[in-house]
């Protein structure tokens, strides 16, 4: 099969023709139709990471179709119409009080592009080794390997070259709001950086029936997008007085959703709050925070994974929201070959695109 393999941290994605080894008992090998591109995925290009942990195929936002199940699958079948999500080992105390995004094996199974025991199943034309399970599925490739616990199946009639983005910036975006903050009717919220996990969160606002929606974002054309979607104000990121004009005539809002990783928007972000509102954080950088403690008395601040998601539960209610036409992230996507993902990742660091999808075939 072809798979879009990274070979070093300066190096561009190359497609290839790899072989996919044999199934284990609790393993499915899906026929990707379609991948999101993450910016996680671009973390493998941080030179702490990258030596050593390529020869790797990344991608983590799969849709695609079950071909093959191991011996001990029981819960997808060959046919079945999926989306890949992050893995997960079902069994740990995080997995078992339905928090399966702070599994103790999470950066096992996820982060390092191997099976939780540390090999993986593809090899090169010179029978080296490829890493294949980055966020457990590697979905960058014309087949990935899952397991049951990261798949999620949807109706046959859904287009799949358009849902994988579900799997991860989406889902990160609309559980952050919907599981994290459980935000109610009338409450406010401040979303910082308007890209997909930000316009997320934006559309999960709105359906939640948020009272003021605030959009702070250095693109003209992204806060453009916000009102679109639902923010009923937006601040350009560079503007001198980004937090009064956040705060507006309030004394502060009940949430903040910090995109960026950037220390000094997180710090914002915070100081947004009202006494006794929540941030929340998603995006991880190199920084550190520096902020008085008196900043946090009566505020609450937390750093989310995956939305706090259980895929198998939030994916399906983000469809239905999609088939109804309030979570209309199709206005974020923009579809690539798989031949072309070095555009996409120029386009998706440029900021052209919002959430490129490669389409395999
Ligand atoms: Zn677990
Ligand atoms: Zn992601």
């Amino acid at each position: 099969m072809r798979a879009a393999v990274l070979r070093g941290v300066d190096r561009p994605f190359e497609i290839e023709e790899v072989a996919v080894g044999e199934l284990r008992p609790d393993e499915v090998l899906v026929r990707v139709v379609a991948s999101g591109m993450c910016h996680t995925d671009l973390i493998l290009r941080n030179p702490a990471r990258a030596s050593e942990f390529t020869p790797i195929i990344a991608g983590h936002e799969g849709a695609g179709v079950v071909e093959e199940v191991g011996s001990t699958v029981t819960r997808v079948s060959p046919g079945d119409h999926v989306l890949l999500s992050f893995d997960s080992c079902g069994w740990c105390r995080a997995c078992l009080t339905g928090a399966p995004a702070y599994c103790e094996e999470f950066n096992a199974r996820n982060m390092f592009g191997v099976r939780a025991d540390g090999t993986a199943a593809i090899t090169d034309g010179d029978g080296a080794t490829v890493r294949n399970r980055w966020f457990g599925q590697s979905s960058f490739a014309e087949r990935a390997v899952a397991t049951e616990r990261n798949l999620v199946v949807v109706a046959p009639d859904l287009p799949l070259e358009l849902l994988g983005p579900l799997g991860c910036g989406l889902q990160t975006g609309a559980g952050s709001v919907f599981n994290e903050m459980k935000l109610a009717p009338g409450q406010s919220i401040a979303v910082f950086g308007a890209g997909a996990v930000g316009l997320a969160a934006v559309m999960a606002a709105k359906i939640a029936g948020a009272g003021e929606i605030v959009v702070v974002d250095l693109h003209l054309s992204r806060l453009k997008l916000a009102q679109e979607l639902g923010a009923t104000r937006v601040v350009p990121g560079d503007a001198d007085d980004v937090l009064e004009q956040v705060k507006g005539d309030t004394d502060g809002v009940d949430f903040s959703f910090d995109t960026t990783a950037v220390t000094g928007v997180i710090a914002t972000a915070i100081s947004a709050l009202r006494q006794g509102g929540k941030a929340v954080l998603v995006g991880a950088g190199s920084g550190r925070i520096d902020i008085s403690p008196l900043l946090l008395v009566g505020r609450t601040v937390t750093f989310v994974l995956e939305g706090g998601a259980v895929p198998q539960v939030l994916l399906p209610q983000l469809v239905r929201y999609w088939r109804e036409g309030v979570f209309p992230f199709e206005k974020l996507v923009r579809t690539y070959p798989l031949s072309e993902i070095n555009q996409a990742e120029a386009d998706s660091l440029s900021g052209a695109t919002i959430k490129p999808i490669l389409v395999m075939s």
